[in-house]
């Protein structure tokens, strides 16, 4: 029987603990951890994140700061805006949300936003130095799932570690991470991608199966090896006539078919992404106490 990973239930403590934090700063007459937010044009997923990371840093009592824009702003007014929360010392962390319009570079805006304020984890900076095993802001979703793996007390030492997926913000991170010499780390790890050939076989061979693919329902039981711990980062919403809101929502492993198999799981909803926004919240915090960057 599989225990199911309540990713819901640990961010509440960790924002519990968050909060008691924010009070003891307040206690000593110090400054609350502000973050600030960009977003620009209406893309409708972007508002709900952008909504919830505001709720989110409302519920533990930070400072929060939503800066809109429409669609046809200019990167060179994105940029300028940038610059300027960089050198605001009342702003502790910026992250701008993605995707933005086509006529704006990314990469260009996440390397913009210094890696002191790079709450994100996304500049080249904080992943060098994740790499390099220096402290670091991580990006939320891997760091969301260490948070995880920690407090269920999953044993990763010597554990294979398959991962599906090497995009910047979750599997290529996820797999560094997993490899690292400490805990949640020290396992051997996999890393799949759409080049990969014969991957049933290779997560077959996984303890721990970490899957950010962004395909519905993808993993199967016959890809699962029994008692593995399966953590699925995919997010889909389905359209559904058997539901009262029209869909469901689903991650990229097939849940029902796999659970009874895994040792562990999470669900979706209810795991890896209730996570990712309290691990942005434990950067925020970071980023206040100016410690990571002494
Ligand atoms: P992405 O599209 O950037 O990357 C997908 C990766 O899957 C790619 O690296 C690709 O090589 C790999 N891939 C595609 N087809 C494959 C195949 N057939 N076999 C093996 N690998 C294959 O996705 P992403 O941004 O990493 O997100 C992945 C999923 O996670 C999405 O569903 C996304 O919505 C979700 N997500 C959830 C959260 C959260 O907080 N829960 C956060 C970020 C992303």
């Amino acid at each position: 029987m599989s225990q199911i990973i309540d990713g819901r239930k640990i961010a509440e403590e960790i924002k519990l603990e968050i909060a008691a934090e924010v009070d003891q700063l307040k206690r000593l007459g110090l400054k609350v951890p502000h973050l600030a937010a960009i977003l620009v044009g209406n893309d409708g997923a972007s508002e709900t994140y952008v909504a919830s990371k505001e709720k989110a840093c409302h519920k533990v009592g930070f400072k929060s700061t939503l800066i809109r824009y429409k669609a046809d702003l200019t990167e060179a007014e994105l940029l300028s805006k940038i610059y300027e929360i960089n050198n605001d010392p009342d702003i502790d962390g910026l992250i701008v949300q993605l995707p933005l319009p086509k006529h704006i570079n990314e990469q260009k805006i996440t390397q913009a936003i210094i890696p002191e304020k790079d709450v994100d984890g996304f500049h080249a900076v904080n992943l060098g130095r994740m790499m390099q095993r220096l402290p670091a802001f991580i990006s939320a979703t891997p760091y969301g799932i260490t948070l995880l793996l920690e407090r269920y007390k999953i044993p990763t030492e010597g554990k294979h570690c398959v991962v599906i997926g090497r995009s910047n913000i979750v599997g290529s991170p996820m797999s560094i991470l997993m490899g690292r010499n400490t805990y949640p780390g020290n396992s051997t790890v996999t890393l799949c991608h759409s080049k990969s050939q014969n991957l049933p076989e290779l997560t077959r061979q996984a303890d721990i199966l970490i899957v950010a693919i962004g395909k519905p329902d993808f993993v199967k039981a016959n890809m699962v090896k029994k008692g593995a711990v399966v953590i699925d980062v995919g997010i889909h919403r389905i359209a559904s006539s058997e539901t009262k809101t029209g869909y469901r929502i689903t991650g990229d492993v097939q849940y029902d078919e796999v659970a009874p198999k895994a040792s562990f799981i999470t669900p979706v909803p209810g795991g890896v992404g209730a996570m990712t926004i309290v691990a942005l919240l434990k950067n925020t915090l970071l980023a206040a106490k100016k410690e990571l960057y002494k």
